[in-house]
Parts: structure tokens; sequence; C-alpha cells
């Protein structure tokens, strides 16, 4: 076997998705499956397709395509809004785009129109947490700009909440999109079928929430893979939160002093820390760096500790046992990790499909 190896264990995702879809559909809320952090690999997509997903997201085209190239029928949504550059093949390869800026949805009506094309937009609005999004008192001049332009449909509207800043969806602001979709299909007597009301922090809402609300669709990556819900960092009930683990092998492992010695200046990663003797210490390397994942991502098994980190060794310690040369060790990652190591070229990735009838 080859290492480091990320395993991921697509019944517990099949099971997470399933699960999620069942819940949020008994508050009429659907969901569309956010396949980034895989890089849209066609196995998971299939996976999410199985468990009754319709819709998959992606924010790069190139996952997208991915997914399409493997066979992969599902509408296909792009939720990074796009580049002007590759307008031509947001049209060519996507189904439904997120948008915030009026001359990219002109390009995109252009390019449809000559490729005899039919595209479909969500109209993104700011709530505060101040990544994309039109200001909510520029929205009804947004969609006057855009509603008769040809081959483009607006589907719909949504927000992002919680990625730059934190912040949270709440009664509040989860009002204001429902009002603003109110009062666009009021000011030009449209009908939107989507009202996105965010990502895997938008959960909790979402499942409390009572009362009104025309929020019916959230876009979930974190929530389904890892079963953690982003805001408060804690685990969702009744889905698995050990779905992908990371394995890497010892490659030393000695008894050294804890103190270095020699005249120091800064070190690989251009720092100068200070350093307490603590005597002597079972360390091991492990062949994993900085290079393969985000270690701060990483939670190490019982009885060993994360020390430091360079472009290609891990450091551990181990307060019982040492550890052996070849011995492998299993970490437990979170979202930064596994977007990281996914993203890695020298990890190998195993996605083992024999729970998942
Ligand atoms: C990544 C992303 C999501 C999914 O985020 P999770 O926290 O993984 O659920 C949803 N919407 C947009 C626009 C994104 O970029």
């Amino acid at each position: 076997m080859k290492y480091p190896r990320l395993d991921i264990d697509c019944g517990k995702i099949r099971h997470n998705t399933q699960f999620l879809i069942t819940q949020l559909s008994q508050k009429n809320i659907s969901v569309t499956p956010v396949t980034k952090v895989f890089l849209g690999n066609p196995i998971i997509a299939q996976v999410l397709l199985d468990a009754g997903a319709t819709v998959l997201a992606d924010s790069r085209i190139e996952n997208l395509n991915e997914m399409t190239s493997a066979g992969i029928l599902a509408t296909k949504m792009l939720i990074r809004t796009p580049m002007l550059s590759q307008v031509a093949s947001v049209i060519k390869h996507c189904d439904i785009s997120l948008n915030s800026e009026v001359e990219v949805v002109k390009r995109l009506s252009n390019v449809a129109k000559q490729q005899n094309r039919h595209h479909e937009i969500i109209v993104m609005i700011e709530l505060g947490d101040l990544r994309e999004g039109v200001m909510p008192d520029r929205v009804i001049d947004f969609v006057r700009e855009i509603i008769s332009l040809p081959n483009i449909t607006i589907k719909g509207v949504g927000a992002n909440l919680a990625c730059r800043y934190g912040v949270a969806p709440d009664r509040q602001n989860m009002k204001t999109l429902s009002d603003l979709a109110d009062g666009i299909e009021a000011a030009f007597g449209i009908n939107l079928e989507i009202v996105s009301g965010g990502n895997s922090a938008s959960i909790n809402w979402a499942l409390q929430h009572t009362g009104q609300t025309r929020v019916n669709n959230l876009r979930l990556g974190e929530a389904l893979f890892l079963g953690c819900e982003p805001l408060d960092n804690r685990k969702i009930k009744g889905l698995y939160t050990d779905t992908v683990s990371l394995t890497a092998e010892v490659i030393e492992s000695k008894i050294k002093p804890s103190l270095p010695w020699g005249k120091r200046g800064f070190n690989a990663l251009g720092k100068r820390e200070h350093i307490q003797d603590r005597g002597a210490v079972s360390q091991a390397i492990i062949a994993l760096g900085r290079q393969d994942v985000c270690i701060t991502g990483l939670r190490a098994p019982k009885g060993v500790k994360i020390i430091s980190s360079t472009s290609d060794h891990l450091l551990l310690e181990t307060s019982n046992k040492p550890l052996f040369l070849g011995e492998k060790v299993t970490f437990t990652l979170d979202y930064n990790a596994l977007l990281s190591s996914m993203s890695s070229h020298y990890i190998y990735k195993f996605f083992n499909t024999s729970k998942c009838p």
C-alpha cells in the first residue's frame, strides 16, 4: 500500500447526505451538495446522486467538467461568481451560476445566445459577511438591468454567510433575503424558484427555524462530508464525523533531547521560536508535511502529539510507547485538512464504496 493515504468512506457520506436531505425536506429546504472539497470526484458525485441529490455544485469549472466527462448527468451549478474570462466555458459546462456583477451576466447572455444555449442564474445578495453579493438596496436595480437579457433566466436569489467573518445566519438576515425575493417577484412579475440561504453554517438555523421563510435551498459541503457545523464547530446529530482519515508512515523514531543545540537563526519556515527544555523525548518523524496538508487541521491519535512540521516532515512525540519505524499513524481531519490533502498531488486517495449497496 502507498502512503500518505486518504481513506474516504463513501457509505458514511451517503448516510450523511440522505439524512440531511430527509431532515431538511421536512422544512421544505432542498440540498445542493458542494463537491469542491473532493475536487469534483465522480465517485463522490455518484454517491451524492444515489443519496437523492439532483443538482451538484462546485466553485471550479474544472471540477464540474470532471464530473460531466465521467458521465455524471446531474444539473451543474457554478457557485463562484464567474470570471469574465471564463464566461464561454461557464455557458458550455454549467447549467446554473451564482452571480453578482451585471457585466458578467450580460456577457453570459451574449455567449449563451451565440452558443444557442440557455443559462440560469442565481443573484447573490450581500447579507453582512462581506464576501460576494449585491448590496440589498441595489438588488432591484440589478435585476432590472438583467431581467430582459436573452437566453438568461433568473432562477432565484441566494446569499453566503459565515465565510469571511463568521456572520451567523439568523431570523433577521434570512428574513431580509425572503423579503427581497418577495420584492423582486412583485416588482417584475416573475417567480423565483430558488432562495438559497447559505452553506453548512446555515444548518442549525434551517433545522430549528419556525414560521415563514422563503429560504428553500442550502448549498452543503462540510456538513455532508464531515458531519460538522462550522459556526460552532459542533457535530451534527445523526451524522458521521469520521468519514475520512489520513494515514502516513514513520520514517525515523528516536529518543532525542527536546532542546536544540548550536547557534540558532530562523528555521525552515522563517520563524525563531522560544523553546523550553523538556528533557529527552520520544520523537518520531512522519513522511507528511506542509506540502501535503494543512497541519493545523489534523488530529493525532491518543498518546501522540504533533510538535512541529516542515515542508515534508511532521514531528510527533509520544507519551508512552515510542512509534516504530514503518508504523502507520492515522489522523482525523477538519475541513481545511481535507481540502488541502485532497488537493495535494502527493497523497493517494482511496474511495471505499464497499458499504454502498
Ligand atoms: C464552498 C461553498 C459552499 C459550501 O460550503 P460548506 O461550508 O462546505 O457547506 C456554499 N456556497 C458557496 C458559495 C461556497 O463557495
